[in-house]
């Protein structure tokens, strides 16, 4: 298990940063990890977009870091929020042998979650969905454990914070790297369109951008290359472009509604700035039944509001969506191509 520093100076007490170690570590010997590895190697995220980040001069090894935001693929790669909610239960069993109150574990979660962390702690969280009422939860949890007076400390606490903050800064969270000065309009979508096949289904797509995946892929990117942004903490971000793929809710047989929902508590778990602004309206796409939400964020490209829409139909391998990026100013340009996009969608 690796602390960052980040980690250290978030932390308001030494039983917050022993909630955060024994959260984590309860994925660890819950082996949560090797279950998202394999469900992670199942999404196969296209192997083509790591080899575009590189072409584009840019660092290695952010491939699973790509989406909207702090990132759409985190959703893919980030634990279930049952998961969240077994690694709270067993770390407040740890914490509450080892003397802490396991209270602080959720307390440390609702810090970080009100904005009072650095860039990896954002990052940490998006990891981390929020499986709601924490707080709550683990109060009932420590029902069950066995009566212990809470308060250790080891005492070494403050001295590891002020050693913290005498190292140098890093950059600052979430900022788009400067030096990117696409302008939106220059790659606006083309209203020629192109057939792309995938595993699953056939999209068309605007003739001017790019695809990035693989043909046996069922998760494809399409966007201008100069519209996929890296940010000050590493990951990329797509500025413009539609995103393809399938999100597997926790539960199964869910309505449409709800598997719906259950997506953008993901991602907005994993992306702050993210909120649905409606409530959906509902269409036909090739006969199926289909939701298109709309969600604001803040632009990778511009650092000015965007527009999401988010088109959800419910298949029996997952929820498949298509999530097309616009800075807010150019929405309205583009929804005509997007309207087109969705259209085109067929399932095999
Ligand atoms: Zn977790």
């Amino acid at each position: 298990m690796f602390i960052n520093t980040g980690a250290i100076a978030a932390a308001d007490t030494e039983a917050q940063l022993a909630g955060v170690m024994g959260h984590e570590m309860s994925h660890v010997i819950l082996r949560h990890g090797t279950n998202q590895a394999s469900k992670a190697r199942m999404f196969e995220i296209p192997a083509a977009l790591a080899g575009a980040v590189i072409g584009n001069g840019s660092v290695l090894g952010q491939l699973t870091q790509l989406g909207i935001g702090l990132g759409l693929n985190s959703v893919l790669l980030s634990y279930s929020r049952g998961a969240e909610s077994e690694a709270d239960a067993l770390g407040s069993h740890l914490m509450s042998e080892a003397g802490y109150n396991p209270l602080e574990l959720a307390h440390f979660f609702e810090k970080l979650q009100s904005g009072g962390g650095s860039s990896h702690m954002i990052q940490f969280l998006s990891d981390h969905p929020n499986p709601g009422n924490r707080e709550k939860a683990i109060e009932e949890e420590i029902q069950s454990l066995p009566h212990h007076e809470y308060g250790f400390q080891t005492g070494d606490f403050q001295r590891a914070k002020a050693e913290v903050a005498k190292l140098p800064k890093t950059a600052p969270p979430g900022n788009v790297r400067g030096g990117n000065s696409t302008n939106p309009a220059a790659v606006r979508p083309s209203q020629t369109l192109q057939p792309f096949q995938s595993r699953s289904f056939s999209i068309s797509y605007p003739s001017n951008w790019q695809v990035f995946s693989d043909q046996n892929s069922d998760s494809v990117t399409i966007a201008p290359r100069e519209a996929l942004v890296q940010s000050s903490n590493g990951n990329t971000q797509i500025g413009y472009g539609i995103i393809a793929s399938y999100f597997f809710p926790d539960i199964k047989g869910q309505s449409l509604r709800q598997a719906t929902d259950d997506l953008i508590h993901h991602l907005s778990a994993s992306n702050t700035e993210m909120q649905a602004s409606d409530n959906g309206r509902s269409l036909k796409v090739n006969g199926n039944p289909a939701l298109i939400t709309m969600l604001s964020s803040k632009s990778a490209l511009t650092g000015g509001p965007e527009t999401d829409a988010l088109l959800t139909i419910n298949r029996p391998d997952g929820l498949f969506y298509l999530v097309f990026i616009a800075p807010t100013s150019e929405f309205k340009e583009s929804e005509g191509v997007y309207n087109d996009v969705v259209q085109s969608v067929r399932f095999k």
